[in-house]
C-alpha cells in the first residue's frame, strides 16, 4: 500500500495472491533474464563497445563504424553469420517485408506453415489489396498451412513443402490471436520437418514479441533468417524505431540489397547520431523482456484471482510477452484500458473510447500511455470490441509501474460495478 493511488482493499488483497502464485514463475523469468543479459554484455565486450562507435554519421554514412560494429554485436546476440539493425526500418512490417522482398524472387514460392500471418503481412504478401506492388504482383506464389488444434500441423507442413517451396515462414507469437505462441523448441520441430523434406528451402521467423524471452533464439535451432522491430522487444525501451534483421550471410546480403539499393547494400546509411540508442536498447533489452513478461505473469494471476478467463495461465510457460484476458462484455474492456490508461506515466489524463479503426471490422478500444508513439514493449492493451471480448496486453518497462496500472484497470471495473467478484 502506498499514499499515491487509492486501491480497494479487495483488489490489494487479490494483488497480494497474485504475487504469491508469480513466485515460481519470477524466478524462472530472473534466470533467463540474467542468462541473456550476460549474453548481450560479452557480446558487447567482445566487439570493445566504446564511445566512438556513438558518433554521429551523415549523408552516405560511408564507413560508420558504430553501424558496422552494432550489426556484428546483433549478430553475435543472436548467433547469425550477419545482421541488419537499421533506425530507417520504419516499423516490424517494413522489416519483414524487406527481409520478404530481399531473398524472394519470381517464381518462387512462400508458405505460411503457422497459419495465416499477422494482419499487416496480408498485404505485403498480396493475400489483400491489389496494385501495390506486393510480393504476388511480382509473381511469388503463395500457400499456406493452417494450424492443427493450435499446433504446427507437422505432416501437413511436409505434404506442403514437398511440392516445392523456397521459403517457409513461421511466425513465433500469438499476435492478436488465441492461439499458443511457438516456443523455440516448437520452431525447431518445425525446422526439422522442413528439412526433411527438403533441406534448401529457407526458413524464416517473424520474431516480433520473441527476443529474450527463452535463452534460445530461433537461428539456434536451424532457422535461415529472422526479423523483428526495435519498438518492441529487442529495442529495449529505449529505441523510438528501427528494426533488425539477423541470420545467413548470404541472405542479409540480399536483404541490405532491398532495404537501400543493389550494388550499395549495408555499404550506405547515416545514423544520425542513433547509434546511443540502439546500442544502449539492446543492453537493455533482456532486463526490459524480463519485467514485461513479469507484468503478464501478474496481470494473468490478478484476473485469474478474480475470475476471468486468462491465457497464457500464470503458470505456463511463456513464447512471447502477449497476455490475453477474457473480460467478457464490451463495458468490461472499455474500464480496463481506461484503468491501465490513467496510470500510464505518459498521457494518463486521456479516456480511451471505442473507435473504428481503418482494417478492422469492428471497433476497438485501446490504452497507450508510452514514451515512444505505438511501443509494445511499452504497456499497452488493444481490444477489438466483439466476441468473445479479450483485451490484448502487453510490454511493461518496469513490473512496479505495470502492476499499478492493472490494478487501477481493476479499480476502475469495481468502480464501474463490474468486477467479478472471485475475491
Ligand atoms: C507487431 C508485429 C508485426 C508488425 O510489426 P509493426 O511494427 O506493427 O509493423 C508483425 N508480426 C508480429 C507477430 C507482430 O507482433
Amino acid at each position: 500500500m502506498t499514499p499515491f493511488f487509492k486501491i480497494d482493499s479487495r483488489i490489494e488483497n487479490a494483488s497480494e495472491k497474485a504475487l504469491e502464485m508469480c513466485r515460481e514463475q519470477f524466478a524462472v523469468i530472473d534466470e533467463i533474464t540474467e542468462y541473456n543479459q550476460l549474453k548481450v554484455q560479452k557480446a558487447f565486450i567482445d566487439n570493445g563497445i566504446s564511445e566512438t562507435h556513438f558518433v554521429s554519421s551523415t549523408g552516405y554514412g560511408y564507413g560508420d563504424r558504430g553501424r558496422e560494429t552494432l550489426d556484428k554485436v546483433w549478430a553475435q546476440v543472436f548467433c547469425a553469420e550477419d545482421a541488419l539493425v537499421r533506425h530507417n526500418f520504419v516499423c516490424g512490417t517494413h522489416t519483414l517485408a524487406t527481409a520478404l522482398f530481399g531473398v524472394l524472387r519470381p517464381g518462387d514460392k512462400m508458405v505460411a506453415v503457422t497459419g495465416t500471418p499477422y494482419d499487416t503481412i496480408h498485404g505485403v504478401i498480396g493475400i489483400k489489396g491489389k496494385g501495390m506492388g506486393s510480393l504476388k504482383d511480382y509473381g511469388i506464389e503463395y500457400s499456406e498451412v493452417p494450424l492443427k488444434n493450435d499446433r504446427p500441423d507437422l505432416d501437413g507442413i511436409k505434404d506442403a513443402i514437398k511440392t516445392g517451396a523456397t521459403m517457409a515462414y513461421i511466425q513465433r507469437s500469438r499476435g492478436y490471436e488465441l492461439r499458443p505462441s511457438l516456443t523455440v523448441e516448437d520452431i525447431e520441430e518445425i525446422v526439422k520437418a522442413v528439412r526433411s523434406v527438403s533441406p534448401d528451402t529457407i526458413i524464416m521467423v517473424d520474431n516480433c514479441y520473441g527476443e529474450f524471452v527463452e535463452k534460445r533464439e530461433p537461428l539456434e535451432v536451424g532457422a535461415d533468417i529472422i526479423a523483428g522491430s526495435l519498438i518492441k522487444n529487442a529495442g529495449g525501451g529505449i529505441a523510438r524505431t528501427g528494426g533488425y534483421i539477423a541470420g545467413r550471410k548470404d541472405l542479409i546480403e540480399k536483404c541490405s540489397y532491398r532495404l537501400t539499393t543493389p550494388g550499395l547494400g549495408k555499404e550506405v546509411g547515416a545514423t544520425l547520431g542513433m547509434n546511443r540508442e540502439l546500442y544502449m536498447g539492446l543492453f537493455y533489452a533482456p532486463h526490459t523482456v524480463g519485467e514485461a513478461l513479469k507484468s503478464a505473469v501478474y496481470i494473468s494471476a490478478l484476473f485469474s484471482v478474480f475470475g476471468y478467463d486468462v491465457t497464457p495461465k500464470y503458470d505456463e510457460k511463456r513464447a512471447d510477452i502477449v497476455q490475453s484476458l477474457g473480460l467478457e462484455n464490451e463495458e468490461s474492456l472499455v474500464a480496463f484500458c481506461q484503468g491501465v490508461q490513467s496510470g500510464s506515466p505518459i498521457d494518463s489524463y486521456l479516456l480511451p473510447e471505442p473507435w473504428d479503426m481503418p482494417g478492422y471490422d469492428s471497433k476497438v478500444v485501446m490504452a497507450a500511455g508510452a514514451f515512444t508513439l505505438g511501443s509494445s514493449i511499452e504497456l499497452s492493451a488493444d481490444a477489438p470490441i466483439r466476441e468473445p471480448y479479450y483485451a490484448w496486453i502487453q510490454g511493461g518497462l518496469n513490473f512496479h509501474s505495470a502492476k499499478i496500472c492493472a490494478k487501477l484497470a481493476a479499480q476502475q471495473m469495481l468502480d464501474k460495478g463490474l468486477l467479478k467478484d472471485g475475491v
